[in-house]
């Protein structure tokens, strides 16, 4: 595994170097944009246990070193620091797009922030890297004709007017709220790739991913599960925004990256909806965390943040039908899998303030 602190990395290997693997599968070759983040690290384990070669291309905005460490060393694995808002020289078969500040905290501090101080620049900085990272993808895609996967989201759907979801649903979507730098840039990003697809043939692949959690995922990155997880681990309140009767669907890691595999080695361009239809309020999850961490963990109410959407549920009748794909893992399972984790990082993170 090497870091390399350049943006040009060229390997001039395409067909020479793909050697089979396994019965009837060639080796690819596949960039994962926002690998050393949360739900990209799990993917690129999974694309190295299968024999693949990887190359990560990630600034480390929310994502970390730690998440990928494990693989340095291996000649199949590789890590570029970069920022896919500029462009890039790869020689590839896949790309997927993952490379996102995709946590709510961070895309609303920004704006906080650009707000306060006028830091335009930051300002942009999430559109931007939905627009132009996914622009720069589809070109690199487009120069060496390799597949793209782009990873949308359920909040393309917004304040959804229609439940369960269903592809078909065009969503509810506020231009110019405080999420809309988000929702409207990953809406931006499927328009996109559809365009590269339709105008410059990119073979394509789209998916809609609903809530996920696993280990890794930022401790403090102010999702609902990271928050509830971490509070209960640290003896504080679980903090239940507006009257907690909002609900989601919580899917599993390991269920989302066999769900992108599907589809980005399937026939199908999507959109798919890629999540847990198990539908849960914010105080149902609550309790879950409660049986599972302590017992004795308590909720505080806080306001609600604006546009927040009521509720949010897939349809993934589609992604059955089609890719074969359904997650295994209830949030009954999959919670308890993210603990020990958690407790690791929180325990470090306490010794070192000790320090
Ligand atoms: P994450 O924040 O852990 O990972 C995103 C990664 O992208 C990080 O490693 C970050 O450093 C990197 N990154 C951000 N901006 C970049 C840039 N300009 N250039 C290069 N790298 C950059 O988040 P995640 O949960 O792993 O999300 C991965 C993808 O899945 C995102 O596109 C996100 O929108 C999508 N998604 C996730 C969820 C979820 O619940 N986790 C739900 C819907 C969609
Ligand atoms: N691009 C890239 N790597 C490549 C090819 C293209 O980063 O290997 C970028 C390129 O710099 C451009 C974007 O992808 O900003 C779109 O490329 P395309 O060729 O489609 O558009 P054009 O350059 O013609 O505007
Ligand atoms: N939420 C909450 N407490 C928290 C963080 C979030 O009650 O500490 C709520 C939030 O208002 C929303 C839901 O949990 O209704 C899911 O929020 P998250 O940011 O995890 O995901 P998203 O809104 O993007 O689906």
């Amino acid at each position: 595994g090497v870091i390399t602190h350049t943006s040009t990395v060229t390997t001039p290997y395409r067909g020479a170097g793909r050697v089979p693997v396994g019965i009837g599968r060639k080796r690819m070759r596949v960039v994962v944009t926002g690998g050393a983040g949360f739900v990209g690290s799990h993917l690129v384990d999974k694309l190295i246990k299968r024999g693949d070669d990887v190359i990560v291309i990630d600034n480390f905005f929310t994502g970390r070193k730690e998440n990928v460490m494990h693989h340095f060393g291996d000649h199949r694995f590789e890590l570029i620091r970069h920022d896919v808002v500029e462009p890039i020289l790869l020689e590839v078969d896949q790309i997927y797009h993952l490379a996102c500040p995709a946590s709510p905290v961070h895309y609303k501090c920004i704006f906080m922030f650009s707000f306060y101080f006028d830091v335009l620049e930051i300002l942009n900085s999430d559109y931007k890297t939905n627009v132009m990272g996914t622009l720069n993808m589809l070109g690199l895609a487009k120069r060496i004709g390799a597949r793209f996967l782009l990873t949308s989201t359920s909040e393309v759907y917004g304040d959804p007017l229609e439940h369960p979801q269903k592809e078909t649903y065009w969503g509810n979507v506020n231009p110019i709220g405080v999420r809309s730098c988000y929702d409207e840039g990953k809406r931006t990003a499927e328009t996109l790739t559809m365009d590269y697809h339709r105008g410059a043939d990119v073979e394509v692949r789209i998916a809609r991913i609903f809530n996920t959690y696993g280990p890794r995922m930022c401790l403090d990155d102010g999702r609902v599960v990271s928050n509830f997880v971490a509070q209960a681990i640290r003896k504080q309140p679980m903090t239940v925004y507006g009257d907690g009767k909002q609900t989601r669907s919580f899917q599993y890691v390991s269920d989302l990256v066999d769900g992108l595999m599907a589809l980005m080695d399937g026939e199908h361009i999507g959109p798919f909806n890629l999540g847990n239809p198990g539908e849960f309020t914010m105080l149902e999850l609550a309790e879950v965390v409660k049986e599972v961490i302590d017992p004795s963990a308590t909720i505080e109410f806080r306001a609600n943040t604006a546009d927040d959407p009521h509720k949010r549920k897939p349809d993934i009748s589609r992604a059955k039908e089609l890719l074969n794909w359904e997650p295994k893992v209830p949030l009954r399972d999959g919670l308890p899998l993210m603990v020990n984790d958690f407790r690791n990082r929180i325990l470090n993170e306490d010794e070192g303030k000790g320090n």
